[in-house]
């Protein structure tokens, strides 16, 4: 254990840090920032992002999992009441460290692109959902993220099964210190009161999406029968009954096709 966050360093932690104001501004304006807001940040690292949002919000909670970081950040913002340094990891942590279950908040971050999805899905999964998420996360991502169908893949489906992701803006490696190798986009999410698909468990559902996606190329009949191990006259059996033709691909897929198949499955099983 190192005195950055476990066995990770400083590269592996994407530590590239935003130095263009005008970036910083286009989040701050993307989240609507208020003075009644809490605010919730991934990844302070030097603070820039974080000073700005903290002039506009009544509360700002930052976690930081580089201990380096959090001991400057600290001093940084010693006298200011309404911003919290939190020592952590955001895929682990605790959220109701972080935010009061009974009031609404935004998640606003310039995302460690190693760990943006498993953030992401983890606060979009969780009970006590933000009411809004601006994220900075890499190009491709984000185009994953606002796919439709005829393009949709994984990420597409775990977005989009809690909210509605827009695309604000790209940003060029050159805005960062050090530059990034890729290119970033900052993204909008409005998160649905609940989500599209009325599951028991999150994984059941998801279950039936990878298993659809484990060959994305192959009709919808092959790859869901390989991915689950059934037999496929049972897929066949299934997908009628879902009113889904056995020959399309996962990527056509709709987020209701998605939710009719699920439905269907666990009343067959
Ligand atoms: N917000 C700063 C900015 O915009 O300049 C820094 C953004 S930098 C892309 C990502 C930050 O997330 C780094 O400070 C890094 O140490 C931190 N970080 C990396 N992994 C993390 C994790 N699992 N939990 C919390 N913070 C993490």
């Amino acid at each position: 254990m190192n005195q950055r966050g476990g066995n990770l360093s400083t590269k592996s932690l994407g530590q590239h840090f935003l130095t263009d104001r005008g970036i910083i501004r286009r989040i701050l304006n993307a989240s609507e920032l208020d003075l009644k807001d809490h605010v919730v940040e991934i990844g302070p690292g030097r603070g820039h992002l974080t000073d700005a949002i903290a002039e506009r919000v009544g509360s700002l909670i930052a976690v930081e999992i580089d201990q380096n970081l959090v001991r400057d950040l600290n001093e940084r913002f010693i006298g200011q009441t309404n911003v919290t340094i939190f020592s952590g990891d955001a895929r682990e942590v605790d959220f109701s460290l972080l935010t009061n279950t009974s009031k609404p908040y935004k998640l606003v971050a310039n995302l460690p692109y190693y760990a943006a999805m498993p953030i992401i899905r983890r606060f979009l999964g969780s009970s006590h959902r933000p009411s809004m998420m601006v994220i900075m996360v890499q190009r491709e991502v984000a185009h994953q993220m606002v796919a439709q169908p005829g393009d949709m893949g994984l990420v597409s489906v775990a977005i989009q099964l809690y909210g509605r992701p827009k695309i604000i803006a790209h940003v060029s490696p050159r805005s960062f210190r050090p530059q990034p190798k890729v290119t970033s986009t900052i993204v909008r999410i409005d998160p649905f009161d609940s989500p599209v698909v009325d599951f028991d468990r999150e994984e059941n559902f998801f279950r039936i999406v990878k298993a659809g996606f484990s060959a994305p190329r192959k009709q919808l009949r092959n790859s869901l029968k390989n991915g689950l191990n059934i037999e496929s006259d049972i897929v066949d059996k299934w997908l009628v009954k879902s009113e889904i033709d056995p020959i399309r691909r996962a990527q056509t897929l709709t987020l209701d096709e998605w939710a009719r198949m699920y439905k269907i499955f666990y009343e067959m099983v």
